[in-house]
């Protein structure tokens, strides 16, 4: 199994910054209109997995369709780092973009194949 360890996530310019504590375990590649738009390949985390280091309040809030998910945008490069919204039981999860973490070489993963595009 892979291990847990917490990565440093951040914007391009670095105004959003945050540590996410994952295994990588599953990484997925939907084919929603957002995420194929951002090329977004993502890992959700609790809260308790998930720190904002500076520049959460800062984001703009994007939000499109039911309206669950707050897609939150740097406002200086536009990168979305990561998104929040709350999963099938209620709780709040944070969707990290994988590709905005220190650290992980993109190569050795194997995103799951998720169809958000009819859901
Ligand atoms: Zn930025």
């Amino acid at each position: 199994m892979a291990e847990m360890k917490t990565y440093a996530g951040a914007c391009h310019c670095g105004q959003v910054r945050y540590e996410a504590q994952t295994d990588l375990a599953q990484v997925i590649s939907c084919n929603c209109s957002i995420c194929s738009k951002h090329g977004l390949l993502l890992t959700f985390v609790s809260p308790e997995q998930f720190k904002p280091i500076s520049g959460a309040d800062s984001q703009t809030l994007y939000q499109f369709n039911k309206k669950v998910i707050e897609h939150l945008f740097c406002p200086t490069c536009g990168v979305q780092s990561y998104g929040t919204g709350k999963g099938p039981d209620g709780k709040r999860m944070y969707a990290i973009n994988v590709r905005c973490l220190d650290g992980v070489d993109l190569s050795t993963l194997t995103p799951m194949p998720y169809n958000g595009r009819d859901t």
